[in-house]
């Protein structure tokens, strides 16, 4: 399937924990506002790194639609 999208659904409720940037450091960026995402990924390897940083968000608000 193609087209997949990574992103960050409701930053506001982000709690910079930083999970997800240490899980997939290219494509998110901790920011004071909250987590974001900086690039999509672009290898098999880090689609898996993406997927693993969706499930261990504790806030729940990152997505791969
Ligand atoms: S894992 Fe979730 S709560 Fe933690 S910094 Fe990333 S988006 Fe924010």
């Amino acid at each position: 399937m193609e087209s997949e999208v990574l992103l960050i659904t409701d930053r506001g409720r982000c709690i910079r924990c930083s999970s997800c940037a240490s899980l997939a450091p290219g494509c998110f960026l901790v920011e004071e506002e909250g987590s974001r995402v900086i690039r999509q990924p672009a290898s098999d390897d880090e689609r898996s790194c993406c997927q693993e940083a969706v499930l261990n968000c504790p806030a729940q608000i990152i997505a791969i639609i």
